[in-house]
């Protein structure tokens, strides 16, 4: 069974497409096999915050146990870390990784919010980037659904200087594109 938690208005729209950003970026949902990513470009920066369910990385929601859990989790983590690798950003831009956040209090990482559920738990992260022209990244060649083979469908929203863009991605396509057409 899929768990969701939205907003009470948007369950009701049932219309999450059409629903503005602002609102969009309050909905939490806990679905197993998608992922979200509120991309911010401004100024020098590229800042990515993703919101995942744990399973999506390791195949499990619950504190490792067995080494195989526990090696799971370490190779997800280091995964994650190396994050230029999973977002290649528009070379354009020119950008460099800069600090990595990564928040699971299953896995005993970082500072947590309220878990995802009972029986669920989630792994979020922030990875920043320092560019030297941010605002001509048009796109990023996401790594996310060949590192990762439980993740199916990533959930994102663009916010850059040239408006704000939505978009969704399934396996097995890569490129995440925006800017032309809104
Ligand atoms: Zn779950």
């Amino acid at each position: 069974m899929n768990f969701r938690r939205v907003l009470p208005a948007l369950a009701l729209t049932g219309l999450m497409a059409a629903a503005p950003i602002a609102a969009m970026a309050q909905a939490r949902a806990h679905v197993h096999g998608q992922l979200k990513l509120d991309i911010a470009i401004d100024g020098p920066t590229v800042v990515i915050e993703m919101e995942s369910p744990l399973d999506n990385f390791v195949g499990y929601e619950h504190a490792p146990k067995s080494e195989s859990e526990k090696k799971m989790a370490d190779d997800a983590v280091a995964q994650l870390r190396a994050a230029d690798q999973l977002f290649k950003i528009d070379p354009a831009a020119n950008c460099k990784l800069g600090p990595v956040a990564l928040r699971s209090a299953a896995l005993g990482l970082g500072k947590t919010e309220t878990g995802a559920g009972e029986g669920h738990a989630d792994l979020d992260g922030t990875f920043a980037f320092n560019c030297t022209k941010a605002t001509e990244a048009k796109f990023i060649e996401l790594g996310l659904f060949g590192a990762f083979k439980g993740l199916r469908q990533v959930d994102a929203q663009i916010v850059s200087p040239d408006g704000q863009f939505k978009r969704t991605l399934k396996r097995p396509a890569t490129r995440l594109a925006w800017g032309g057409s809104k």
